[in-house]
């Protein structure tokens, strides 16, 4: 008896690729079942993450014609982690295990199989991760990277160069469950549940059709959200940066009362200068605090990270 799979799909306006992206896991789903690797109702489930354009209805019409395809409507638009929790939860009520993996399938499919290897061999999480990015854009390859650089810095267990492509068995997704967090980030999250963990190397390439929906600013709140929810080095940095600033004071003082009593400046010109810094310094300790104190007042309120509208559940064509 093989294990029942789940593959889920985060869509945002991706009409575009959606066809493409179904027939491709059509053929793969056909051929692993075939193989007896996975169940026969395995399925596929699009979570449709408030999408403006088509991507539903598309959906819907996958869903209609072919019980592979399983659909779940997000109430709105939340965000890929949101859309990926979502598709995850629905998923494994019914599902033994869960492979995540983006619309566009810039990480490649082909890693699947291993995958499930690993997944045979006892391991709970299977990490998808690129081994060469030169597909995406100099600017992306460098700001993601340096981005796993500072969060491994802060202390952070993340995979470097893992993205939201990874198999997880259903106890690691119910244990998954078990972090209330509403600032979500899967990748660190992740490590956290813990079990037997592997990782299958695969090449980024290309979207395969339309544009990415993590514009520069989204990009850049996903990765400060990484950063606070984990780390609370830049909290720390605080009290060093108060440390530094006692003692550039101390000595700036002493310099100052030097040069005046000699009559070398007038005494007012270090005093500027030093209240422009300090002030400056200040406000950014102030800034770091923002953040914390921010994410505490999101946490308290508990709000769910997303609402689902519909839920269009696959059928076993097989029986009729
Ligand atoms: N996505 C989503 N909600 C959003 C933004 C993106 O569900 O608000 C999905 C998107 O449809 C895709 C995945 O997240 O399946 C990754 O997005 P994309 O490929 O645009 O990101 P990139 O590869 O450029 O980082
Ligand atoms: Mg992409």
């Amino acid at each position: 008896m093989s294990d029942r799979l789940y593959i889920v799909v985060p869509c945002y306006n991706e009409e575009q690729v959606l066809p493409a992206t179904a027939e491709r896991l059509k053929e793969k789903m056909t051929a692993l079942i075939g193989a007896g690797t996975i169940a026969k109702d395995s399925r596929v489930l699009f979570v449709d993450d408030g999408s403006r354009d088509g991507t539903w209805s598309i959906i819907a019409g996958l869903n209609a014609a072919d019980g592979l395809f399983e659909g779940v409507k997000l109430s709105r638009n939340r965000g890929h982690q949101s859309a990926l929790l979502a598709g995850m939860y629905t998923a494994t009520e019914r599902a033994d295990m869960i492979i995540s993996m983006d619309a566009d399938l810039q990480d490649d499919i082909g890693a699947v199989d291993e995958m499930l290897d690993y997944y045979y061999q006892g391991n709970d999480v299977v990490y998808g991760v690129r081994s060469r990015r030169d597909k995406d854009s100099f600017f992306k390859r460098t700001t993601a990277e340096g981005f796993y650089k500072v969060m491994q810095a802060l202390g952070v267990d993340v995979v470097f160069n893992h993205a939201d492509y990874r198999l997880m068995s259903k106890r690691a997704v119910e244990g998954l469950k078990q972090f209330r967090e509403v600032n979500l980030f899967l990748r660190g999250i992740v490590p956290m549940v813990g079990y037997k963990s592997e990782k299958v190397y695969y090449q980024r390439g290309e979207r395969l059709a339309g544009e990415s929906k993590y514009p520069l600013k989204k990009m850049i709140s996903f990765a400060v959200d990484g950063i606070t929810s984990f780390s609370v080095k830049p909290l720390n940095f605080i009290f060093t940066a108060a440390a530094i600033l006692i003692a550039l004071g101390l000595a700036g003082l002493a310099v100052t009362i030097t040069l005046t009593a000699l009559n070398i400046i007038p005494f007012w010109g270090i005093i500027l200068s030093a209240m422009a810094l300090f002030t400056g310094i200040a406000c950014g300790c102030l800034g770091i605090v923002g953040l914390y104190v921010g994410k505490g007042y999101m946490e308290v309120k508990h709000r769910p990270p997303y609402i689902i509208e519909e839920h269009l559940s696959g059928r076993d064509d097989s029986n009729g």
